[in-house]
């Protein structure tokens, strides 16, 4: 900040002029990182950066300059699609993870209904599995998985009377 009164800006340096304490592009082009100044000038052009620093508030000024470097950077990777390619790609991740929640959140809860019919068997006997089943195809299927954490519990209970 100290040094900025010695040196010009990038934007300055760029345009072969003098730079002034009121330059407007001073504080967010340092001459210490021309490669902003370029992208953004190499997209915009250096006269379109300063129109649209001149049209926005002061303090959003940091903002305005981080996004057209943004966008830059991003027409530079991708002249057609420019951030807008990024954006897609976003997206589609969204979409995907959304679908990839659903089907986990689906498997939590046919999980969670396994283990109530499970607990109303140990706790109460078949008999009360039967009043209480559901009518759920998911757990009808899924029953001769649902004896199996029962089963190996016996198994693991006769070894270790075998072994104790
Ligand atoms: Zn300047």
């Amino acid at each position: 900040m100290a040094t900025n009164k010695i040196k010009r800006c990038a934007s300055c340096m760029w345009q072969r002029k003098k730079c002034s304490e009121s330059c407007i592009m001073a504080p967010h082009f340092p001459s210490t990182d021309p490669h902003k100044f370029e992208i953004v000038h190499r997209v915009f052009g250096t006269s379109n950066v300063l129109k649209m620093l001149q049209d926005v508030e002061e303090n959003e000024r940091a903002v305005a300059v981080n996004n057209m470097a943004y966008e830059a950077n991003a027409r530079l990777a991708d002249p057609v699609y420019g951030s807008a390619s990024a954006v897609y790609q976003l997206q589609k991740q969204i979409a995907e993870l959304e679908s990839e929640l659903a089907i986990t959140q689906e498997e939590v809860a046919r999980m969670s209904r396994k283990r109530d019919v499970l607990i109303s068997i140990v706790i109460g006997g078949s008999h009360v599995w039967s009043t209480t089943q559901q009518t759920d195809d998911l757990i009808l299927e899924d029953i001769d998985l649902l004896w199996e954490p029962l089963w190996n519990w016996k198994v693991d209970s006769i070894k270790m009377e075998g072994s104790g």
